[in-house]
C-alpha cells in the first residue's frame, strides 16, 4: 500500500484524512526582508513584534518588518494544528526545507505529538536569497549525497518526506538549477513528492519540468506550488497538468496582505480549480494555505491552517464544486501524490 513518511513514521495512503499540501508550522523568511531603513519610524517598524497594535501597517508592509516573517513558537504551532484538527483536518506538510529557512525537526515532532496532526516534514533547498554561501557553491553531487542521507538516516532522528526547491527568478541561476537537479534526481532514487516554488509571475514551469525529466524525475509527483497568481491562465496550467504534474492554490486566505503574491481572492481561487476541474484536471488539484507570516494567523487577525477547512471547503460546495471534487482536491490528490 502507498504510504508517505511523517515525522511519527510512515502513514498509509488512507490514513491522512483531509491534507494542506503547503503549510509552515516553523519557518523564517526573513531573507526576503529589505536591509534594515535608514527612516527613523521606518527602522523602528522593522523592529517591532507584530501585535494587535500595528496590524494595519503589517498588512501594508508585511517585509518592512522582519518579527513578521518568524514562526519559532511551539505553542502557537500546537494551538493552531489543533484548531485544524477540531475541524476534521488530519495531515499538515511543512515546507519549510532547510535550517536557512527554520526548519525545526524536532519542533515538528512535538507539535505532531501534541495535537495528533500528521506532519510531514520536507527535506531540500529554497531559493537563492535564502541560500548559505555553501549553498551556493554545493555541487548537484554533493547536495543529492546529503539530501539522501537526510531520507535514510534522518534529522535529529526525524525524517523527511517530500523534497523541495524553488526559482526566486527566472530560471536562470546556476545555484537553483543545480538544486532543482539534485532534487529531481534523489525524486528519481526516492520516489516521493518533490514541491517546486517556481518563478511565480510567468510562465516558465515546463523549463523546470524539463530539466527535472533530464534528471529522472517522475513527473507524476511534481507539485507546482504557488499558481495562484497564474491562474487566469487556464491553457498553460492544462498544459503542465499534460505532463503529469500537480497544480497548486495554495495562498487561500491572504488576499488581503499587500503583496502581488497573495491578491488573488479565495472566490477567484475557487474559480482557477473549477476552470481547471472543466478542463478534465480535478485529480491533479491541490489546496492550501501557505501560512508562512505572523499576520496570516488568528492570534494576529489572519485565517490560520484552519481556513481551509473552516472557511473554503463550504465555500467551494456554495460555487458548484460537488462533494466528491472537493473529496478528491483536499484528500485523494494530496493522497497520491504525496505517497509512493
Ligand atoms: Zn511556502
Amino acid at each position: 500500500m502507498p504510504s508517505v513518511m511523517c515525522v511519527t513514521g510512515t502513514v498509509a495512503d488512507t490514513g491522512l484524512g483531509l491534507v494542506l499540501p503547503h503549510e509552515h508550522l516553523y519557518v523564517d523568511l526573513s531573507c526576503y526582508c529589505p536591509p534594515e531603513p535608514q527612516d527613523s519610524a521606518a527602522k523602528a517598524f522593522y523592529h517591532e513584534k507584530v501585535s494587535p497594535a500595528n496590524r494595519g501597517q503589517v498588512v501594508n508592509n508585511p517585509w518592512g518588518i522582519v518579527d513578521n516573517t518568524k514562526l519559532t513558537s511551539q505553542e502557537t504551532g500546537v494551538q493552531e494544528a489543533s484548531a485544524f484538527a477540531a475541524l476534521g483536518g488530519r495531515t499538515i506538510a511543512d515546507l519549510s526545507p532547510c535550517p536557512a529557512m527554520g526548519r525545526n525537526p524536532s519542533g515538528l515532532l512535538r507539535v505532531s505529538a501534541a495535537t495528533g496532526v500528521k506532519v510531514i516534514m520536507s527535506a531540500g533547498r529554497y531559493t537563492l536569497p535564502s541560500m548559505t554561501d555553501e549553498d551556493k557553491t554545493l555541487g548537484i553531487e554533493n547536495l543529492e549525497a546529503l539530501l539522501l542521507r537526510e531520507f535514510t538516516d534522518g534529522v535529529d532522528r526525524v525524517r523527511p518526506g517530500l523534497l523541495k526547491t524553488g526559482f526566486v527568478s527566472k530560471i536562470d541561476d546556476e545555484a537553483e538549477v543545480r538544486s532543482l537537479r539534485a532534487v529531481a534526481r534523489v525524486q528519481g532514487k526516492v520516489g516521493c513528492a518533490v514541491a517546486i516554488h517556481p518563478y511565480i509571475w510567468g510562465p516558465l514551469s515546463h523549463q523546470i519540468l524539463d530539466i527535472m525529466e533530464e534528471e529522472g524525475c517522475d513527473l507524476r509527483k511534481v507539485i507546482l506550488c504557488h499558481q495562484d497568481f497564474l491562474g487566469k491562465s487556464g491553457d498553460y496550467l492544462d498544459s503542465l497538468v499534460r505532463r503529469g504534474a500537480y497544480i497548486e492554490f495554495d495562498t487561500f486566505g491572504s488576499g488581503w496582505i499587500n503583496d502581488p503574491m497573495w491578491q488573488q481572492t479565495d472566490q477567484e481561487k475557487i474559480g482557477f480549480l473549477a476552470d481547471q476541474a472543466a478542463r478534465g484536471n480535478a485529480d491533479h488539484l491541490l489546496i492550501s494555505g501557505d501560512m508562512c507570516m505572523k499576520i496570516m494567523f488568528p492570534r494576529w487577525g489572519g485565517a490560520g491552517y484552519a481556513h481551509i477547512p473552516k472557511n473554503v471547503v463550504p465555500a467551494m460546495k456554495v460555487a458548484g464544486l460537488g462533494g466528491d471534487m472537493v473529496h478528491a482536491i483536499t484528500v485523494e490528490n494530496p493522497a497520491r501524490v504525496l505517497c509512493h
